[in-house]
C-alpha cells in the first residue's frame, strides 16, 4: 500500500490516482483551485439562475441535501444570495443517525425555511444491497450512493423543476479524475459514476443478476437522457 506523501491518503481508496512523485490526484486538484476564476464561475451561476428563476412561486430548483456543510452552503447560496426557491431533496439511508446529523438537517430546513422531500430506501432492501456491495465491490454504500444521483433528478423531472443543484464533484475533489466539470449529468446517466461502467450497461442489471427484482430498483433506475435534457446545464459555457 502506498500513502500520498502530502496528505497520507492510501491508494486503496477506490479510484485513487497517484503521480510518480507519490502525490495523490486529490492534492493536485486542490492545488489547481488557485487557477480557477471564481468570479467568472459565480457570474455563470448567476446567469443560470436568471434563466430558471420563477416569479410565480413554484419551486425553481432542487437541491440534493444530506444536511452537512455542502448542503448548508448550497442552500444559503441559492436561496439567500441568488433568490431562488429551492425544494430540498434528501435521500436517506436506514442507518441509525447521529444526534448531530439529525440536528444538522433540521437546522438546514429551519434556518432557510425550505420544504424538504425525504426519500427513505426500504431497510430490508438496504440490508441486502449493502451486503452485496461490500462482498462483491468492496463498496457497501454503492446502492444508496446510486440513489443519491437518481432520486433528485426523477423528482425534478416529475415536478417540472428546471434546475438541479448538487454539492462537490466528489470524483474531482477526492482525486479519481483530473477533469473538472460543473455537470452531474454524466453521473446521473451512468446511474452512479464513471466507475459504474464496471457494473454493466445498466446499473439495474448488476443488482437484478444478484437476486434483487426490478420492483425493488425504482430508487436507482436511471432517468433517461431525454428526460434529463429538460434540466440543465450540461457544461461550463
Ligand atoms: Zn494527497
Amino acid at each position: 500500500m502506498r500513502y500520498c506523501t502530502r496528505c497520507v491518503m492510501p491508494d486503496t481508496r477506490p479510484g485513487s490516482v497517484f503521480g510518480a512523485d507519490g502525490v495523490c490526484q486529490a492534492c493536485r486538484n486542490f492545488e489547481r483551485r488557485t487557477l480557477v476564476d471564481w468570479q467568472a464561475r459565480f457570474a455563470e451561476l448567476g446567469s443560470l439562475c436568471e434563466k430558471h428563476r420563477r416569479e410565480d412561486g413554484r419551486y425553481d430548483c432542487v437541491i440534493a441535501v444530506s444536511g452537512g456543510k455542502d448542503s448548508t452552503f448550497l442552500t444559503y447560496m441559492m436561496k439567500e444570495r441568488l433568490s431562488m426557491n429551492p425544494l430540498l431533496v434528501c435521500v436517506a439511508d436506514p442507518f441509525t443517525h447521529t444526534g448531530a446529523g439529525v440536528h444538522n438537517l433540521q437546522n438546514l430546513q429551519e434556518t432557510f425555511n425550505c420544504d424538504t422531500w425525504v426519500f427513505r430506501v426500504s431497510a430490508d432492501l438496504f440490508r441486502r444491497a449493502t451486503r452485496i456491495g461490500f462482498e462483491e465491490l468492496g463498496e457497501p454504500l454503492r446502492f444508496i450512493e446510486a440513489a443519491i444521483y437518481t432520486v433528485p433528478p426523477r423528482l425534478a423531472v416529475a415536478l417540472n423543476i428546471p434546475l438541479i443543484i448538487y454539492g462537490e464533484n466528489a470524483a474531482y475533489t477526492y482525486g479519481a479524475t483530473v477533469e473538472d466539470s460543473c455537470s452531474a449529468q454524466p453521473f446521473i446517466v451512468a446511474g452512479h459514476s464513471s466507475s459504474g461502467q464496471k457494473l454493466g450497461a445498466r446499473i439495474t442489471d448488476f443488482w437484478c443478476a444478484r437476486g434483487i427484482p426490478l420492483q425493488e430498483l425504482n430508487a436507482i433506475a436511471p432517468t433517461s437522457e431525454e428526460e434529463l435534457s429538460r434540466v440543465g446545464p450540461r457544461r461550463y459555457s
